[in-house]
């Protein structure tokens, strides 16, 4: 798949499930309307979606959401979906995940043949973590990390850098996970859908944070790369890596090789950009893939070159409106 500034996609997002266990401040309004259950798509119809872009070239599929741990059965498709990386039409199966649920699910994925998951973890301090999720429990999140190494999943750890909440703490969040053999990656607020509070508020420029790392540690350029839009450097001091995912002060649409698909068979080009493609409709018209494939081949020529993100006083409506839980992060 060739889109028209000459990307190859090469990786699929998706999002199990809009709903989620926390109501982080950042990501959630704390009273959010959710998709009625009856709109998602069956597990099956997931999986078929999944294994149509694995045909067309899909090499690294991440299930996300809201949370994927939450859907209920999640661990059918996960275990069904991982014949493609049995098969070696798939170099890579993972998650992101808040990590609540990962305690009990850790060695089911690990059998699976998940190798790695992204944990989101802002803050260590238990009130903290209390107030920025709303309503999750550090220590669950910590056990659940935990398991996930002792089941032998590499975790990576996305910190969401949000002025004057975690500003003060990120040091100590990244020499945490050094400590432990877990690389840690930053990510700048993106405005996505209405939450309660203002965003002009919570966002912090990781520029910001970057060189006041680097009065501390040092920071050695690395040209490690995971395919997504961080970019790393190594800590000399911990030994650790330490990514950064900058959408606003930094673009980093050109190398972009990724689509999202929604728990309704929605397919968003860009996370930043509104036009998208419904792949659910082909989807049910026929058993036979040609339609969805054809739909598929349509949605990847209309993909933008970027996305159009600002966060200051003047534009205080968000970028996009959807919420991030529902394309998935
Ligand atoms: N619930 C899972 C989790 O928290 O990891 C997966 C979905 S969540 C939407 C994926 C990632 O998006 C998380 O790391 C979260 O911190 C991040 N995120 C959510 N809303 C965001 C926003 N407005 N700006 C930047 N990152 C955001
Ligand atoms: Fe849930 Fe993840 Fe959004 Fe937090 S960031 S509310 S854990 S979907």
């Amino acid at each position: 798949m060739l889109d028209p500034f000459g990307r190859t996609i090469t990786y699929l997002r998706v999002s199990m499930t809009d709903r989620c266990d926390f109501r982080c401040v950042y990501c959630m309004a704390e009273d959010m309307t959710f998709l009625p259950k009856r709109d998602l798509l069956t597990l099956e119809e997931l999986d078929r979606l999944c294994s149509a872009f694995v045909a067309k070239g899909v090499r690294k599929l991440r299930l996300t959401g809201g949370e994927p741990l939450v859907r209920r059965d999640v661990m059918k498709l996960v275990r069904s979906l991982g014949r493609h990386l049995r098969s070696g039409a798939l170099d890579e199966l993972t998650l992101t995940t808040n990590g609540s649920q990962l305690a009990r699910f850790a060695p089911e994925l690990a059998d699976t043949g998940v190798k790695r998951v992204n944990v989101s973890l802002d803050t260590l301090d238990p009130d903290r973590f209390a107030a920025i999720t709303r309503w999750g429990k550090l220590d669950q999140v910590l056990g659940g990390i935990q398991a996930a190494q002792d089941a032998g999943l590499k975790i990576k750890i996305n910190t969401v850098a949000l002025r004057a909440i975690n500003e003060a703490e990120i040091e100590t969040i990244m020499t945490w996970a050094h400590g432990r053999g877990i690389d840690f990656t930053l990510i700048e607020t993106m405005p996505m859908g209405d939450i309660d509070q203002d965003r002009t508020d919570q966002y912090l420029p990781l520029s910001v944070v970057r060189s006041r790392l680097a009065q501390r540690f040092t920071l050695d350029e690395s040209d490690y790369r995971t395919g997504g839009p961080a970019r790393y450097v190594t800590v000399r001091e911990t030994g650790g890596r330490l990514g950064f995912i900058t959408p606003l002060t930094h673009n980093f649409c050109e190398s972009c090789n990724r689509v999202r698909l929604t728990c309704t068979g929605t397919l968003y080009m860009c996370l930043g950009q509104d036009d998208a493609a419904d792949l659910r409709a082909p989807l049910r018209e026929s058993s036979d893939d040609g339609l969805l494939h054809a739909a598929i081949d349509e949605a990847i020529s209309r993909k933008p070159k970027g996305h159009d993100f600002i966060i200051d006083r003047r534009h205080q409506k968000p970028a996009v409106a959807r919420h991030m839980s529902l394309t998935g992060g």
